[in-house]
């Protein structure tokens, strides 16, 4: 008997689940059907910031798989097709043809939710204005660049990005890049608020450096609008010109279809699934975005949308659906970034993320080198390691520097994985070479003054 296993999404989630399933299922044995709302499939949002700013000149170059090559392998993708309600009782899903409307029903043996999240779009008035600009799917960020491309006068033109998270900084870049004179608007004392304040004033001084005027602790409170279009951002201070506006205060799981179908979803707002990905419903998968996942240092479920987690989930799903038995063991929020000149890595746990679990934790800081101090180009790097006083279990980490910095902090995060101490990090066994390292890396100076602050009690 053919079964059919249905998927909603059809991005880093979804596909990968589909594609994992296909290789373990041939087409006799299982049906495989996606259902996508944008026109694009395997896209990676991930490169958008970069289609912006011109250092990718297509489109088509962030597209891993199209359409027509997932259906080759034997996926019948169905893309510009949004499912509009589950049905959990009947195993069926509502389905909506979006270029004509037309509304059919899909059966589903074993479904995969991977709907992924959404821009914040905080209820202020004028947010809909043409010109204000959330980013997540390959639409979304075409859209973007359509806007810039049609300016008049791209030189001299307003961009404001309302939110310090890491996309609206990557996307401010991009825009710098582009010509326009940018300002970002920020409730808190620093850009980047998964960092710690001291950590993002780094990064406030590399968006500085390159003309991005920084308007901090002052909240977005509407948009000025003419002719339909956003003219300025109102903040409590006073009113930013903008010609474009680019929302980047984080995204919220796409989880309204599941509550609407009575699947368990947590307070995160993020798809309630154990180890497996299994939903509250039999033969009910999710992953990516729209899910929420164990946070394995606080034990807390959180929703962390990042590329990293969405594709392994995917993966696993793909095989759970299909009779395997693989795990997701959860997630400690490493994530790095490009912001101007710097390099900005995070893992773990920040002070005030490890004071908010009810961690007794110190904080040390270091400033080291990239390479040898006497090989050329060698940069500063600042490392900040976080532990629980006493026995000094690495919390978590936070790294800001030139070119070097950023993959310095997967060792921080295999030791944060692994709850090593900061004494144990402090005598790994990392690699040495003047072009790459001092003979003292700043990972292992940074868990040698983390150890001592431990210590003390
Ligand atoms: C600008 C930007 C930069 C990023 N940079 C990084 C990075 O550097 N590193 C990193 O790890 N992560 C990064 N991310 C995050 C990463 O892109 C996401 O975590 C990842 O795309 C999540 O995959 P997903 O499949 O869960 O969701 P998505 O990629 O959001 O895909 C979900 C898909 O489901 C579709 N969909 C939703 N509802 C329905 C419905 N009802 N019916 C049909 N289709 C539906 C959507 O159209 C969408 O295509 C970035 C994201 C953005 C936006």
């Amino acid at each position: 008997v053919t079964e059919r296993l249905v998927v909603i999404g059809g991005d880093a989630a979804g596909m990968s689940a589909a594609a994992q399933a296909r290789r373990r299922r041939d087409a006799g044995a299982l049906e495989i059907v996606c259902f996508e709302r944008g026109a694009h499939t395997s896209y990676a949002a991930c490169g958008i910031p970069y289609l912006v700013g011109d250092v990718v000149s297509s489109p088509d170059a962030l597209v891993a798989r199209n359409p027509e090559e997932h259906r080759r392998l034997g996926l019948d993708v169905r893309t510009r097709h949004e499912v509009v309600a589950i049905d959990l009782d009947r195993r069926v899903l509502r389905v909506r043809a979006l270029d004509d409307g037309e509304e059919t029903t899909e059966p589903f043996d074993q479904l995969v939710v991977a709907t992924g999240s959404s821009p914040v779009r905080p209820d202020l008035p004028g947010i809909d204005a043409d010109g204000v600009f959330g980013v997540q799917t390959l639409t979304d960020g075409i859209a973007l660049r359509s806007a810039v491309d049609a300016l008049d006068r791209p030189d001299g033109a307003h961009a404001v990005v309302v939110g310090g998270g890491y996309i609206g900084l990557e996307l401010a870049e991009a825009l710098v890049q582009r010509g326009l004179d940018v300002a970002l608007v920020e409730s808190g004392p620093q850009p980047m608020p998964t960092m710690d304040p001291d950590m993002g004033a780094h990064v406030a001084e590399a968006l500085r450096d390159v003309g991005v005027a920084l308007h901090l602790e002052d909240p977005v409170a509407g948009f000025d609008v003419e002719a339909g279009h956003v003219r300025g951002v109102r903040t409590e201070s006073g009113v930013l010109t903008a010609d474009i506006v680019v929302l980047g205060l984080g995204v919220r799981p796409n989880s309204k279809l599941a509550v609407d179908a009575g699947l368990a979803v947590g307070s995160t707002h993020g798809i309630v699934v154990d180890e497996h990905l299994r939903t509250s419903a039999d033969g009910v998968f999710a992953a990516g975005d729209c899910v929420e996942s164990r946070h394995r240092v606080t034990g807390k479920p959180v929703v962390i949308a990042l590329g990293t987690h969405a594709n392994k989930q995917g993966r696993a799903v793909g095989i759970n659906a299909t009779g395997g038995d693989v795990t997701f063991p959860g997630v400690i929020g490493t994530a790095v970034s490009k912001v101007c000149k710097y390099e900005v890595a995070r893992t773990g746990l920040n002070e005030r993320e490890a004071a908010a679990a009810g961690f007794d934790a110190v904080a040390a800081t270091i400033e080291g080198e990239t390479r040898a101090h006497y090989y050329p180009g060698t940069t500063a790097v600042h490392v900040k390691i976080v532990a629980e006083r006493g026995r000094g279990r690495i919390l978590g980490a936070q790294i800001v520097g030139e070119e070097g910095a950023a993959k310095r902090v997967d060792v921080l995060a295999a030791a944060v994985w692994t709850e090593m101490t900061a004494e144990e990090l402090a005598s790994l066994d990392l690699g040495y070479a003047p072009p790459f390292s001092p003979v003292w890396d700043p990972v292992l100076i940074a868990a040698r003054k983390a150890a001592e602050a431990a210590r003390v009690p």
